[in-house]
């Protein structure tokens, strides 16, 4: 078997696929979105393509390492996402081949389902804000049946902030509790806004809610000032959407700097890399909690990896990632739950005709440039 045509669709915002076609009429789909970046990932893809034809596309492993070492320069968001919608192809193809699920061929199950959390939360305390939070609480709980929650402070963060911003997103925390119980997770999504100091003092005011995690605290570069931030607060910190590989991870695992680690699916080196960085996070006693806000292909992708690692704790999802008209059939929510995939290769069927297009929407995907009114700094959102 031969891969005889690599092709790339960006069907919509935060999306773009990859189709790796065999000589044998097989057909693999992965997803190498890197969102902000599309123009960069589709000339990406497009220089892997010329070495990928000709190719065995069951030598996944090979594949891995000549496209990560082989160009000389390694890593980077660009090459990483790349990599990982090929890779995904690759193991669709695999399993489509062999006729089994992808995660047969990793080992097979260690779990009968995948736990998934929702993004809610209670935006603003305005009585309106109020019931529009407690209508999608009440939908997201009747459809899905979650019991995590994972949300954000939002806002514009500086080095520091007076008592009021800090109190008024901690008063929405412990409101959320009240009204969800002690039977239900929720998580706080910090973004990398905060400075370490900042970061310790929000999270010793949220302590008494009893928070799942909370993510990013500080931005990814300096593992240093995670670990002092996980250091000096009691409940488990995660992080790692922003982290591509083993090699980025090595620091994290080495001071053990958070609880849960956040890879994702489509940056960090697809399928067969998520899976090695689960494994090495295993032996420091951290969970994954992969991380999934873009298309899809990418969300089936980490369910494969979620099934066979043994310390895996949830997985995300965004109401858009489930299919939502680039999959025939798209993945439900059952008790807070996502079945394992029964068909072969990823378990999908891609809609063609929704997903083969190539939309001219290279706009600012991420929602533009933010700057503090005050003095028209940057913001990190
Ligand atoms: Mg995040």
């Amino acid at each position: 078997m031969k891969i005889v045509k690599v092709e790339h669709f960006f069907p919509r915002q935060r999306a773009r696929l990859v189709k790796i076609t065999t000589d044998n009429g097989i057909v693999g789909w992965g997803e190498a979105t890197l969102e902000g970046k599309p123009k960069s990932t589709r000339a990406a893809v497009e220089e892997l393509a010329d070495y990928l034809i000709g190719k065995d596309p069951l030598r996944i492993e090979h594949h891995w390492q000549y496209i990560y070492r082989g160009a000389f320069y390694r890593g980077g968001s660009v090459l990483m996402s790349a990599l990982s919608g090929i890779d995904q192809a690759l193991w669709d193809i695999a399993g489509k081949h062999y006729g089994v699920p992808a995660y047969k061929l990793l080992g097979d199950a260690v779990r009968d389902r995948i736990r998934v959390y929702a993004h809610w939360g209670i935006g603003s305390m305005t009585d309106e804000g109020k019931a529009q939070a407690r209508e999608r609480l009440e939908a997201l709980q009747k459809q899905g049946g979650y019991s995590v929650f994972k949300s954000g402070p939002g806002g514009k963060w500086r080095g520091h902030e007076p008592p009021a911003m800090i109190d008024a997103f901690v008063e929405r925390a412990y409101l959320m509790r009240e009204w969800v119980g002690p039977d239900v997770e929720l998580a706080f999504d910090f973004h990398g806004m905060m400075t370490p100091a900042l970061a310790i003092e929000i999270c010793h005011e949220l302590k008494g809610m009893r928070p799942m995690f909370v993510e990013e605290p500080v931005p990814q570069e300096n593992i240093d000032a995670l670990k002092l931030v996980s250091d000096r607060v009691t409940f488990p910190i995660a992080t790692g959407e922003r982290l591509l590989s083993r090699w980025e991870f090595r620091e994290i695992f080495e001071k053990q700097a958070v609880a849960y680690i956040q890879p994702d699916a489509s940056h960090a080196g697809g399928i067969t890399e998520l899976k090695k960085i689960a494994n090495m996070a295993e032996i420091y006693y951290m969970h994954i909690a992969p991380h999934c806000a873009i298309g899809p292909v990418a969300f089936s992708a980490s369910l494969h990896v979620d099934a066979v690692v043994p310390n895996f704790l949830i997985q995300e999802q965004t109401d858009w990632v489930m299919g939502s008209g680039l999959l025939k059939e798209d993945w439900r929510v059952k008790d807070g739950f996502v079945e394992l995939p029964t068909k072969p290769g990823l378990g999908i069927e891609i809609d063609e005709k929704a997903a083969e297009q190539n939309l001219d929407i290279y706009v600012e995907e991420l929602g533009g440039e933010f700057y503090h009114e005050s003095d028209g700094s940057l913001v990190d959102w």
